[in-house]
């Protein structure tokens, strides 16, 4: 009766409000979504999602629908691990992280979310059940933003309730991120939290250099400020500033959190379900980080994340992401005093509203 009994994958191309920039992706758009819909035997439906910054979603939505959907139908809905391991063999030749950890996290959100609603019960509860609050951060995408407009977006996270914000670095003459950086904590003040995020575009020197020239602005992380592969330079860069470090988003699998918890000196980890094979993936991260005395944050769909961190003992911010996912669900993210409250749905506490989406749909299954 727990039997997959029929999978739907759905992919969507969202226009973004206003064209968002960063230091190494350029401009953003749009972003992708892809949806994948698992029906069981015994008539529970769950919904998983990946996304990405506007590329190669086309691919994701074919090996869930061409590569992973016939392995599925059939399997037990319930054996949400063995599916997750079985998934990551079986295509291991050919993936190894990047597009396969995407597409395994659509297949084990959708039945991490039968799980819960077959126990009528939130994923918050179900994932570790510590906090109905988390901290969260306003995560800007915002370099090509002139200053004045940069100060007015930031200012409108801290009318919105944000406590905690982000902005991007990584201009040409890095004297103009300083200028930027100063100018965003001369608005704010000296209570809010404030992180800044180079998007892995700047070489040792430059990472230095820029981190040296902003300790006096109190940065909670840098993040990202040399390509991700580089772990050992993140050490050095570490060693270099007294600004903690921060990464994540660009790690695929467990083995690559392993690896950079070891060599990189990281303050934060920053795990994104969306891309770690799903909730299953991102547990995995957040008890590496708590054996290894770290605080787990995340890196987009804030919309799920929420409820991971609001799991998890060691939590430390959640991203409220650029990418408005949540404002196409039916419970948009509720921010209290600053902080990010959990939806009480059943399930991941994600349900899409196909109302506002269904204009975006570009190819189904
Ligand atoms: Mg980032």
């Amino acid at each position: 009766m727990t039997k997959i009994e029929a999978i739907n994958v759905e992919y969507y191309q969202v226009p973004l409000a206003e064209v968002l920039s960063d230091a190494k992706h350029g401009d953003h758009t749009h972003f992708e979504l892809i949806l994948m819909r698992i029906r069981t035997a015994d008539g529970f439906e769950g919904v998983g999602y990946t996304y990405t910054g506007g590329k190669g979603g086309r691919a994701i939505f074919s090996l869930l629908n061409d590569e992973m959907k016939p392995l599925l139908i059939g399997q037990d809905s319930t054996e949400i691990y063995r599916i997750w391991d079985q998934l990551q063999w079986h295509f291991h030749y050919v993936g190894r992280g990047g597009l396969l950890s995407f597409a395994i996290s659509a297949v084990d959100i959708a039945l991490w979310d039968i799980k819960c609603k077959r126990i009528n019960q939130p994923l918050w509860k179900v994932a570790g059940g510590v906090s109905q609050r988390v901290n969260c951060y306003a995560g800007g995408i915002d370099l090509n933003f002139s200053e004045q407009k940069l100060l007015d977006n930031i200012q409108g996270y801290i009318d919105r309730g944000f406590q905690a914000v982000k902005i991007k670095v990584g201009k040409t003459d890095y004297k103009e991120d300083v200028r930027r950086v100063e100018a965003v904590r001369n608005l704010i003040g000296p209570d809010v939290t404030f992180m800044v995020d180079a998007n892995y575009s700047l070489t040792h020197e430059q990472a230095i250099r820029f981190s040296r020239a902003i300790e006096h602005c109190d940065i909670k992380w840098f993040e990202e400020p040399t390509i991700p592969d580089d772990y050992l330079g993140y050490a050095k860069i570490s060693d270099a500033t007294n600004i903690p470090l921060a990464m994540g988003e660009n790690l695929h699998t467990i083995h690559e959190f392993t690896y950079a918890i070891a060599q990189s000196k990281l303050g934060f980890l920053q795990p994104d379900a969306s891309n770690i094979g799903g909730i299953t993936g991102w547990l995995q991260v957040a008890q590496l980080a708590y054996a290894n005395n770290l605080p787990v944050c995340s890196h987009g769909m804030h919309e799920l994340h929420v409820s991971l961190l609001a799991s998890q003992p060691n939590a430390g911010y959640l991203e409220v992401h650029s990418f408005p996912i949540d404002q196409y669900t039916t419970r948009p993210l509720q921010i209290e005093n600053g902080k990010a409250c959990v939806p009480d749905l059943i399930g991941t506490g994600v349900e899409f509203d196909q109302t506002l989406l269904n204009p975006y749909l570009i190819l189904q299954s």
